[in-house]
């Protein structure tokens, strides 16, 4: 598109244009500037505006350079000025401010500035600045103390906000909402550990409810977000639940905080809840984001896409982050065209998080070859590959079981200026293992200058189980078993790989072990969306009414199964009972009975779509083939690694996963 010929045809268009150009500003900024001399010949009235003017454009060097010469700048001039360098990050403007300002006879000692001046030090993170403009305020409102009191809590300096704070009540500063919620922040602010910040959280709301202030809007949401913050999900509902008043950041802390806290379920519920409440309380983007994750996290497409259709009616299709929160819900949704199609949409304006997302999605879905593609044009594009993006592309090569172009890429992370991290080396190990190559995934791990964390010792120990490696498991579990002492997983990894090699000694010493420490399994656990409501199945399930119907109905497949030669894979069982009581568990997997949940109750040719919490077991992947042949259904199951799209009796891994 050429140049507009004039600014009023550059207004004109400016709301077609597309997201972040800027052009028209400046054409209309040059036209602003024209009228006004480089040199202060104008009044300082018409200086002072100039001056806002450049800074609302973002011309901060002009801006700075008309202040020398400025005999009388306004509060407003010094604000937009302090504004506009916090925002562009630039602190040499912030500190020729400060100096003009402490040099001003008018507003040297005016409190509102001394305020904008602690945000803006505190947004550049310059906090030594901030607090000498606080010490040094001759007037300190309440307005100052609290910019204080965020600065600290922003910058992480929880225990002095702490003790700020107390010097107010000391003093005599009357505290309002905002010292609350800022006192609140710097409880968990730098905290190392869990429990000291939880007492003082839980301290400062007993503070605030004898003060008037626990139902304040301000400080239940903040009180909220804390909790979420500290897993407390019951003391998030309590306030919650009490708030006389709640607005829209209000209902989005308690949604984010199921999000985060592994309760997207509710998350999800109570977005509609929000949405049905009152008509006028309009989600923002964070919100909407939030339940777009939990949507993911549980596989509910049914309600991703009705969120989907209020992100168009709102209008939040403006903005990247949903689009990208959006793409990410289809693609985990088992989606991945409308995920590529979302992606192609973003077009010009997608980031690193967008192409993350693709690069991350087609190797979850197996497509190793596009997933390198998709990472080849991201360079091309001259985006540079994040931590993240090598994480997502070694994981693609990992499923795909591309080791010779996995190990390029790992080699290749120095020239984009990523120091591979644990993670990375866990992605590689995994790589290396699934491929049998597991004498070059020890060295690897010998060769790191880092710890091994317990990822990457957990994955060499999952390699060892797919190919019965008894020694490098041996080897992973001694480290494993000081790194994660209370993880069930590894010990039964570890039985089952004894248990293949016919060691039932060791078995039982593990099984011994683990009841000695009172070692619980994470339960296996899967989800299905039937007409946009989700169930979810626990093995052995006992609460679904249907159990015995699908029990029933899986028993059914199992024994045509068997006449055609299947043998069940009771290797995962790992009691030492009868055979046919093995066979038995086995038909609890929640897997299986989610699979029979789904073939009752959707309608013939619609996809079944199962999320499952763990590793899908191999005995649950063989039946689930059957299964997809014999009522020729489509079967997506993700489980906790990967996608497997059962079709006509095969997956879409190859048995590789
Ligand atoms: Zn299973
Ligand atoms: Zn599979």
């Amino acid at each position: 598109m050429s140049a507009p010929a004039s600014p009023h045809t550059s207004l004109l268009h400016f709301p077609h244009r597309p997201f972040g150009s800027r052009r028209p500003k400046l054409t209309r900024l040059r036209c602003l500037a024209s009228l006004a001399p480089a040199s202060s010949g104008a009044s300082p009235a018409n200086d002072n505006h100039l001056i806002q003017t450049l800074c609302a454009h973002g011309r901060l060097a002009r801006a700075a350079a008309l202040l020398q010469g400025l005999p009388a700048p306004t509060q407003r001039t010094y604000e937009s000025l302090l504004l506009a360098a916090a925002r562009a990050g630039d602190a040499a403007l912030a500190a020729a401010v400060h100096r003009r300002l402490e040099a001003d006879p008018v507003f040297r000692s005016d409190p509102f500035l001394s305020t904008r001046l602690i945000d803006a030090y505190a947004a550049l993170s310059a906090l030594p600045a901030a607090r000498q403009v606080f010490d040094e305020a001759p007037e300190k409102n309440i307005f100052v103390w609290n910019a204080m009191l965020k600065a600290l809590a922003l910058a992480d300096h929880g225990e002095e906000a702490l003790a700020r704070l107390a010097d107010m009540g000391r003093l005599g500063v009357p505290v309002d909402s905002y010292s609350y919620a800022h006192g609140l922040k710097a409880c968990i602010a730098g905290s190392a550990s869990h429990a000291p910040a939880s007492a003082r959280v839980r301290e400062m709301h007993a503070h605030a409810i004898r003060r008037g202030y626990g139902l304040h809007t301000h400080v239940a949401t903040t009180l909220i977000d804390c909790y979420a913050k500290l897993g407390i999900v019951t003391y998030a509902e309590r306030v919650f639940a009490w708030m006389p008043e709640r607005n829209v950041v209000s209902w989005s802390a308690m949604i984010g905080c199921y999000a985060k806290n592994e309760r997207p379920g509710d998350a999800i519920e109570l977005f509609q809840e929000m949405i049905a409440s009152d008509a006028d309380l309009v989600p923002n983007s964070i919100t909407i984001v939030s339940v777009l994750h939990a949507c993911a996290v549980v596989n509910a497409l049914g309600q991703g896409k009705v969120l989907h259709a209020y992100i168009l009616r709102r209008g939040f299709d403006s903005l990247v982050s949903v689009l990208n929160a959006l793409m990410a819900m289809y693609i985990k949704c088992g989606c991945l065209q409308i995920g590529r199609y979302i992606f192609d949409w973003i077009g010009r304006r997608r980031d690193v998080v967008s192409w993350n997302s693709l690069i991350s999605g087609y190797g979850m879905h197996g497509f190793g070859r596009e997933s390198l593609q998709v990472f080849e044009e991201m360079i091309k594009e001259g985006i540079s590959p994040s931590i993240i993006t090598f994480v997502s592309v070694l994981g693609a090569c990992s499923h795909a079981g591309f080791v010779e172009e996995g190990k390029k890429l790992f080699e290749s992370m120095v020239e984009y200026n990523v120091t591979p991290r644990a993670e990375h080396y866990a992605c590689m190990v995994d790589l290396l293992g699934r491929a049998g190559r597991l004498d070059e995934a020890v060295e690897l791990i010998q060769s790191m200058r880092i710890g091994p964390s317990p990822q990457v010792w957990g994955s060499l120990l999952g390699a060892c189980r797919i190919h019965g490696h008894v020694e490098y498991a041996e080897m992973a579990c001694s480290h494993l078993f000081d790194l994660e002492p209370r993880n069930a997983g590894n010990y039964i990894l570890l039985a089952d790989i004894y248990a293949q090699a016919k060691l039932q000694n060791q078995v039982d010493v593990l099984k011994e072990l683990l009841e000695e420490h009172a070692l619980e399994k994470v339960p296996g656990c899967s989800w299905i969306e039937v007409k946009k409501k989700l169930y979810s199945f626990g093995s052995v399930d006992d609460k679904n009414p249907q159990v015995e119907e699908l029990q029933a109905l899986i028993g059914e497949f199992v024994t045509q199964m068997k006449n055609e030669g299947y043998v069940p894979d009771t290797r995962t069982v790992l009691y030492d009972i009868e055979e046919e009581e093995k066979e038995r568990i086995l038909l609890g997997h929640s897997e299986k009975l989610a699979v029979a949940f789904g073939l009752i109750n959707t309608s013939r040719g619609e996809p079944i779509r199962i999320t499952k919490n763990l590793r899908l077991c191999e005995d649950c992947h063989s039946v689930t083939k059957f299964i997809s042949k014999f009522t020729e259904r489509e079967i997506i199951v993700r489980d906790v690694n990967r996608f497997h799209h059962f079709r006509d009796g095969v997956c879409s891994c190859r048995d590789y996963w």
